[in-house]
């Protein structure tokens, strides 16, 4: 199957609600103009170093989702460009988007990671410590970013009841911290959940982004890859 005949068979199968980010790390920029030209705009990169390469050789048009942890020392190599950032996993990180985007005078879209699944080594925040963040004074005073949801992932299993489990557990953290802290904005209006392996019970679950990769570029090759 051919990246078009991929894309185009998933836009079929997704609602006009949903909106897919074409997970394009490791796959070189030829592809991703390919998807490009059947008129995809939403691609999603892990890497700072990655991103930062290929934005310059690709269309200024493509709206980037930065999907991977984000250390807070690079946040000024993507600020410029990043239309969102799905992988908000601290209030420290928060506050530097929004220093750098203050800088080049940009509101950057931003989602806040919660951890709903088992394994240990996923990134995100509990409901906890996002209290902590939305609760603080100084983020009143942070005009330069945009909270526009939740990002999690699920379990890597094939018990889907499982996983169908934790993307509604996001489901309700997303309403708990609408109903909370967002009453008075449409803005906060995202849940992005649901991969390749798992996108059909995210969408069932809730879903508003799903974030796609290996069914639309092929499996990964990390070997190759830097
Ligand atoms: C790689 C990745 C995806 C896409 O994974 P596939 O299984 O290839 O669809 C989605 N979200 C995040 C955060 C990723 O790192």
């Amino acid at each position: 199957m051919s990246i078009i005949e991929n894309l185009t068979r998933l836009k079929s199968e997704i609602p006009d609600h949903v909106k897919l980010i074409a997970v394009s790390k490791t796959m070189p920029p030829g592809d991703i103009l390919v998807a490009y030209e059947t008129g995809h705009r939403r691609f999603g990169e892990n890497k700072v170093q990655e991103l930062s390469s290929k934005y310059p050789v690709l269309p200024a048009d493509i709206q980037w989702h930065f999907i991977g942890h984000l250390q807070t020392n690079k946040v000024k190599q993507i600020v410029q460009f990043v239309h969102m950032i799905e992988s908000v996993d601290s209030f420290k990180l928060l506050k530097e988007i929004q220093k750098q985007a203050e800088k080049t005078d940009r509101v950057v879209n931003c989602l806040l990671q919660f951890h709903i699944a088992e394994e240990e080594s996923k990134f995100g925040l509990d409901l906890e410590e996002a209290t902590a963040i939305l609760t603080s004074p100084e983020l009143a005073t942070w005009k330069h970013i945009r909270l526009c949801g939740v990002m999690g992932m699920a379990t890597y299993t094939e018990d889907m009841a499982h996983v169908r489990r934790e993307f509604n557990h996001l489901k309700q953290i997303f309403r708990t911290l609408k109903v909370s802290y967002f009453q008075a904005t449409d803005s906060f209006s995202e849940i992005s959940m649901g991969m390749s392996g798992d996108f059909r019970e995210a969408i069932d679950e809730g879903s508003t982004i799903v974030r796609i990769g290996s069914l639309i570029f092929g499996e990964r090759n990390y070997k190759t890859s830097s």
